[in-house]
Parts: structure tokens; sequence; C-alpha cells
């Protein structure tokens, strides 16, 4: 498919004067293609007008894509050091049928053919407005455009909490930074009282058709990213960006059962998104303390009974903690250290979707030897002595 995307801005480009393109990015006239591509991408991270508030920025960005859009091709870059001739004039002799037609490769600024890894790595994080200058590809030729950065970001929260609240469930607050929806301008990211105009390059409609030959092309427009209206004066507090930081009290209620390393999501609770989209979720790491005489293996609980060797002899009933008040429980004669009773139904509430099981209460019976004896309890301890006990 031989297809020439004409770029929106080349229309404002025409009428600014010509200067040297080498000098506009700042290379000297021996650059290499990948010190061109460097350099340019330098630049148009600094200038790029979402970025880039100064009130030249706009025209700046614009003469630095002008000018890779001629030196960053190899071909163009090659007429232009012999001619002279900006990109836009070689395609204008193109088509006027000087030449061949250079085909797609002749302005890509991802490099080596389309669908190129993006320049700007892993998915464009913090800088979704570059894809809508460059998405422009994807729209013609992916059908319908997706925006990545729709959805604001996670916030994530690490929170100790109690063994109790834990076993429990807790409702617990916290204080986030939280990026909203900016209060000045209601997200519009237009300063209030003003208001925006309508884009002249597309008229309104937000996109731009391209005839070439039998094929007409509709891309979104570059000028105004596609919303159809320009925005002279920004919002003077989100200087912009639709959004302001927020300190915000949340309250997460904490499901009995949570563990640590458990992660509890708080879904759209998170940042706003910056394009109007979803907001992100609250992500909030569980960290729960140990208790002095719980210990928790899964949903059971474990605790440390001492008896003593008549009890642990001859049998008793000793009184246990659990997390449901104190239990009775039966010492069967001949009990020894480490062996266990098992109370059901007394240890962790499973999470949900499971809420309605419980773990069990395990108690450990240990032996309790007595540091000193009284006389009588030494005589009785020498008669059992006598009797092989
Ligand atoms: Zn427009
Ligand atoms: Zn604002």
């Amino acid at each position: 498919m031989r297809i020439q995307v004409f770029r929106s801005f080349r229309t404002s480009m025409r009428l600014l004067a010509k200067k040297d393109y080498y000098s506009i990015l700042g290379v000297p006239r021996s650059a290499t293609e990948s010190e061109i591509k460097k350099a340019y991408f330098n630049l148009a991270k600094q200038y790029h007008p979402d970025v880039n508030k100064s009130p030249d920025a706009k025209t700046k960005f614009a003469e630095i894509n002008n000018a890779y859009e001629t030196i960053g091709d190899p071909q163009k870059r090659q007429t232009y050091d012999s001619t002279g001739m900006t990109g836009d004039e070689q395609d204008q002799a193109k088509q006027a049928g000087f030449g061949d037609f250079g085909g797609f490769g002749g302005f890509n600024p991802f490099g080596g053919g389309f669908g190129g890894g993006s320049p700007f790595g892993g998915g464009g994080e913090g800088f979704s407005s570059f894809e809508d200058i460059f998405g422009e590809f994807e729209g013609i030729f992916g059908g319908k455009k997706t925006k990545k950065n729709l959805r604001g970001e996670d916030i994530s929260v690490s929170m100790e909490i109690s063994f109790l609240e834990a076993v429990q469930g807790a409702a617990k607050q916290f204080t986030i930074s939280k990026n909203n929806t900016c209060g000045t301008c209601k997200g519009k990211k237009i300063k209030p009282g003003s208001s925006p105009t309508t884009c002249t390059t597309c008229g309104g409609r937000g996109h731009v058709h391209y005839q070439r030959g039998p094929m007409s092309i509709q891309v979104g427009c570059q000028k105004c990213g596609g919303s159809g209206t320009i925005i002279k004066d920004y919002c003077p507090t989100c200087r912009g960006s639709g959004i302001g930081a927020t300190k915000v009290t949340e309250t997460v209620n904490i499901p009995p059962g949570v563990n640590t390393g458990h992660t509890l999501r708080m879904a759209h609770k998170g940042h706003a998104s910056e394009n109007s989209g979803t907001p992100g979720d609250i992500l909030i790491k569980v960290t729960v303390k140990e208790h002095p005489t719980f210990q928790r293996d899964g949903y059971d609980i474990i605790s440390q009974v001492p008896i003593t060797i008549s009890q642990a002899a001859l049998g008793a009933t000793v009184e246990v903690e659990t997390l449901q008040g104190k239990v009775q429980v039966k010492v069967s004669p001949g009990t020894n250290t480490g062996d266990t009773h098992r109370i059901s139904n007394f240890g962790i509430t499973h999470l949900p979707p499971h809420s309605s099981q419980k773990g069990s209460h395990i108690v450990k019976f240990v032996l309790s030897i007595p540091k000193k004896l009284s006389e009588s309890q030494r005589k009785l301890f020498e008669m059992l002595a006598k009797e092989g006990a």
C-alpha cells in the first residue's frame, strides 16, 4: 500500500521562514540517523505543548517536527542536502510527477517500519499525548484507535494492623494524596470564564480527511487532539491538566481473615484519569502484627496451654482463651507436652466468599514443672518416685 500521510501542522509550517533543519535539531550535518532521531525525541519531549507552556512552544514543536520529517528520512535528507528542498516540497514534486512516490517509509518517527516500538517506551506512561500525535498511524491501519492511558493511576498503600483486627475485621482510616479532578476548572482544563475556540484545522470535527487518488484517509486532528476545540487560556490552578492533588481520607473495610501479604483493592478510588476515564484503584498491602498468645496457621489459631503434672496425669478441665472468649477444655488423663485438642469453628473466619466457614482453635498442652517445691509437695513426689511414676 502506498500512502503518504500529511500531517496537519504542515499547513502552518509553510508560513514559517525556512531555517536550517540541522540547526533546528542541533545536530551537525554529519550526524548519523540515530543521532538525528535522538535529538528529535529529546526536543519533542521538551517542547511538547502539553508539557511546555511557554507561548512559543507550539511553534518550536512544529518546527522540530518539520525538520525531522525531512532530515529524519534518509531519502528526503539526501535530497535536502543536495537541493535544499524541504520534505513538503519534495512530496509536492513527487505528486506533480517527478520521481518516485515515497511510500509510507517517507515519514515514520518510530523507525524500522510500521508497528516499531514506541520511542517513549513501555506504554507511554505520562506521555499519552505523544501517542496522540504519533498515533495517527494506528488510526489508519489499526482501525479503532485505543488510548492506553484513559484509566487513572493506582495508589499503593502499606498498612499494619493488629492480629485481632485481621481476624475479626475492622474499618481502618488512612490519608492519601490523590490526584482528583481540578476544583477550579472542574476538569475542563480551561480557565473559568474563558471558552475554547473551534479548531481551525479540522473545523471542530476532530478529524481531517486526506484524498490520495481513490483513497480517502481520515486522520485524527493533531492540532486539537481530536477534541475539535483549542484552549487558549488554560486553568491556572492545574495548568491545563484538569487534575489537582488533594489530601483525602479513605476508610477501608478489612474483611475478617486477612493476613500478612494480602492486598486489598478499593476499586476506582485511586488517582483520577487525565483523560476523563475511570479512576485508578487503591491497593492496600496488609501486614499483621503478632499476638502475644495466639499464633496463626492458615485459618486455625494455635495457643499453648500450660497444665500441671497432676492435671496431665489425672486429667482435668482447664480454661482456654479463644477468639470467642473463654472455653472449658478437657485434659485427658495421660496428656503429654505437645498433645493437642481441637476446638472446631473457634478459629479464623475465612475470607469472602467463604465467610461462613471458620478454622479451629488448636490447644497445645505444655507440662508446667514447678521450679520450687514445698515440703509437702516434695514428700508426695518422693512417694511417687518410690511407686515408679
Ligand atoms: Zn482540530
Ligand atoms: Zn484546573
